[in-house]
């Protein structure tokens, strides 16, 4: 199966290539076709499904002679729970939409920041991706409108719901015109999103994306004794000789994440901290940094690791134990996808013995244990 075979232009098929998309994922095959048909679509698909090229691209191809992007009339709309999606998503839609001959102008739209230049810049825009409280602040003051939109994405719907924005999407949809193609993604179907779908798809075509099973098999685990004060010389310690291009680095509290990035960053090693207490524009700036390689070591805390949407890692290093074995397996998780093998490392001291047996127990697996005792870690 082929993108040309979908249906996908073929100025849209040159760009996949370039980008390296040689073949399409299946919910790309299933999706492609049907949007555009203009069916409505609910897809069952995670995060790293490929998910967002499959509404992207036939959206992109439905736009071609669309009186588009007139005024602050937009004619798609896409809502997302996070500013991260948000972004990506219009990253997505900028990259395919300037192979194009004809004129596709996507913005992402997201609290935290200020409004104004938002308001600013609304204008022509034709796909708008949006968190929903600030579509609905742009929208109340008249920066955007509403009433041509024909074509409503609902990306990773379950997670909207579960960041509250009930209320908003009610809203939303309560001002959208009623004739339009609407595209339904979510990583669960839970009874929430049951009662979304009722209310917002006509005869959809289904897709059951199955998660991707984490293979625990397929990290490489080892774990390291070794005392607190060595643990930075350690770390140093691997990073160098392993010479780790892109490293997640865990520690418990705020402020043994600062610490930890203050200290690498001294010894030559592009690191930043992200967590609860950093700005969004760092937090963004982290992200971006850690993904496109510029940023060697991102040292984060469990919360905020959560929002960390990396498919794969080559390396996790566990500076300090989670609270619990399923943050743990969440954590190293990222190191075992499908043909992907990573390896995490895991720093124990004397008071974790106890705690890190209970992890393994649960995670039903024996690490493997180094000493670091005999390590030489002077100068690290
Ligand atoms: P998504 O599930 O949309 O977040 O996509 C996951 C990742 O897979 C993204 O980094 C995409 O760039 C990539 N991707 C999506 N479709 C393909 C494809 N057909 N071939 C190769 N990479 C893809």
């Amino acid at each position: 199966m082929s993108f040309a075979s979908l249906g996908v232009s073929p100025a849209l098929v040159s760009a996949l290539a370039e980008q390296k998309y040689t073949k399409p994922y299946p919910i790309q095959e299933q999706a492609i076709p049907a949007i555009l048909d203009h069916k409505d679509v609910l897809g069952i698909a995670q995060t790293g499904s490929g998910k967002t090229a499959s509404y992207v691209l036939p959206i992109l191809m439905n736009l071609e002679g669309k009186n588009t992007g007139s005024g602050r009339n937009i004619n798609t709309l896409v809502l997302v729970p996070t500013r991260e999606l948000a972004l990506q998503v219009d990253d997505v839609f900028s990259s395919f939409g300037a192979s194009l001959r004809y004129n596709v102008k996507s913005k992402a739209v997201h609290g935290g920041v200020s409004i104004n230049p938002q308001m600013m810049s609304m204008h022509n825009v034709n796909v708008l991706v949006a968190t929903p409280g600030r579509l609905l602040e742009l929208y109340r003051a008249k920066a955007v409108k509403l009433d041509s939109v024909d074509t409503l994405v609902l990306d990773e719907a379950d997670k909207m719901l579960n960041l509250g924005f009930k209320d908003e999407l009610d809203r939303i949809l309560s001002l959208l015109p009623t004739k339009r193609q609407n595209l339904l993604f979510s990583a669960t179907l839970s009874p929430d999103i049951q009662n979304i779908e009722r209310i917002l798809l006509h005869n959809p075509l289904v897709i059951y994306i199955a998660p991707k099973e984490l293979n625990i098999d397929l990290i490489q685990q080892v774990a390291y004794t070794v005392t607190d004060e060595r643990k930075g010389p350690l770390l140093r310690y691997l990073i160098k000789t392993k010479e780790m291009k892109q490293v997640l680095i865990f520690t418990s509290s705020i402020y043994q994440a600062d610490l930890v990035a203050d200290k690498l960053k001294k010894n030559g090693i592009k690191a930043r901290a992200i967590h609860g207490k950093k700005s969004q524009g760092s937090r963004n700036e982290s992200m971006i940094t850690f993904k496109n390689g510029s940023l060697t070591a991102l040292v984060a805390t469990d919360l905020l690791a959560r929002g960390i949407d990396i498919e794969f890692l080559p390396h996790v290093i566990n500076y300090e134990l989670p609270r619990g074995p399923k943050d743990f397996i969440h954590r190293i998780g990222r190191t075992g996808r499908a043909e992907n093998s990573g390896e995490a490392i895991t720093f124990i001291t004397k008071e974790d013995e106890h705690h890190f047996k209970v992890i393994q127990k649960k995670m039903k697996k024996q690490v493997n244990r180094l000493e670091s005792d005999g390590l030489k870690l002077h100068g690290y």
